[in-house]
Protein backbone atom coordinates (compact mmCIF):
# COMPACT_ATOMS: atom_id res chain seq x y z
CA UNK A 1 0.00 0.00 0.00
CA UNK A 2 1.37 3.31 -0.78
CA UNK A 3 -0.07 6.59 0.30
CA UNK A 4 0.21 10.45 -0.80
CA UNK A 5 -0.83 13.02 1.19
CA UNK A 6 -0.44 16.56 0.26
CA UNK A 7 -1.99 19.76 1.32
CA UNK A 8 -3.64 22.78 -1.45
CA UNK A 9 -1.95 25.64 0.93
CA UNK A 10 -3.62 27.69 -1.57
CA UNK A 11 -7.56 26.95 -0.27
CA UNK A 12 -6.04 26.03 3.63
CA UNK A 13 -8.15 28.59 5.91
CA UNK A 14 -5.90 27.79 8.88
CA UNK A 15 -8.28 26.62 10.88
CA UNK A 16 -5.69 24.40 12.74
CA UNK A 17 -8.02 21.45 12.91
CA UNK A 18 -5.36 18.94 11.12
CA UNK A 19 -2.21 20.16 13.11
CA UNK A 20 -4.39 19.81 16.43
CA UNK A 21 -5.71 16.85 15.89
CA UNK A 22 -2.57 14.85 14.02
CA UNK A 23 0.09 17.12 15.16
CA UNK A 24 2.58 13.83 14.42
CA UNK A 25 1.74 14.76 10.18
CA UNK A 26 0.40 18.33 10.11
CA UNK A 27 1.97 21.83 11.06
CA UNK A 28 1.43 25.53 10.74
CA UNK A 29 4.22 27.10 8.48
CA UNK A 30 5.60 30.44 9.62
CA UNK A 31 2.35 31.85 7.57
CA UNK A 32 -0.19 29.49 9.44
CA UNK A 33 -0.82 27.72 6.41
CA UNK A 34 -0.81 23.73 7.07
CA UNK A 35 1.86 21.91 5.90
CA UNK A 36 3.63 18.36 6.89
CA UNK A 37 6.06 17.85 9.24
CA UNK A 38 8.49 17.18 7.13
CA UNK A 39 10.37 14.02 8.91
CA UNK A 40 6.71 12.47 9.05
CA UNK A 41 6.46 8.92 7.18
CA UNK A 42 3.22 9.07 5.60
CA UNK A 43 3.12 5.26 4.23
CA UNK A 44 4.00 4.09 8.29
CA UNK A 45 1.18 6.47 9.28
CA UNK A 46 -1.21 5.49 7.04
CA UNK A 47 -0.48 1.45 7.66
CA UNK A 48 -1.07 2.15 11.78
CA UNK A 49 -3.14 5.03 11.31
CA UNK A 50 -5.58 5.00 8.24
CA UNK A 51 -8.59 5.90 10.20
CA UNK A 52 -7.01 9.23 11.65
CA UNK A 53 -5.48 10.46 8.15
CA UNK A 54 -9.09 10.00 6.04
CA UNK A 55 -10.52 11.92 9.33
CA UNK A 56 -8.03 14.45 8.52
CA UNK A 57 -9.18 14.51 5.13
CA UNK A 58 -13.09 14.77 5.90
CA UNK A 59 -12.27 17.48 8.76
CA UNK A 60 -10.64 19.72 7.09
CA UNK A 61 -13.37 22.65 6.45
CA UNK A 62 -11.42 24.18 3.14
CA UNK A 63 -11.07 20.36 1.81
CA UNK A 64 -7.31 21.36 1.26
CA UNK A 65 -5.89 17.84 2.42
CA UNK A 66 -5.63 15.48 -0.07
CA UNK A 67 -4.71 11.21 0.25
CA UNK A 68 -4.53 8.87 -2.26
CA UNK A 69 -4.32 5.47 -1.57
CA UNK A 70 -2.16 3.53 -3.99
CA UNK A 71 -3.17 6.06 -6.41
CA UNK A 72 -6.75 6.90 -5.64
CA UNK A 73 -8.21 9.86 -4.15
CA UNK A 74 -10.24 9.24 -0.87
CA UNK A 75 -12.96 11.15 -1.06
CA UNK A 76 -13.78 13.86 1.32
S1 LIG B 1 -7.79 21.45 8.61
FE1 LIG B 1 -7.61 22.21 6.50
S2 LIG B 1 -8.04 24.41 6.62
FE2 LIG B 1 -7.60 23.70 8.70
S3 LIG B 1 -5.38 24.11 8.96
FE3 LIG B 1 -5.62 21.96 8.24
S4 LIG B 1 -5.42 22.10 5.98
FE4 LIG B 1 -5.82 24.17 6.74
Amino acid sequence: MTAKLWIDSDVCMSSGRCVADLPRVFRFDDEEIAELVPDADIDAEFDAHRDLLVAAVRNCPAGAIHLQEDGVEVEA
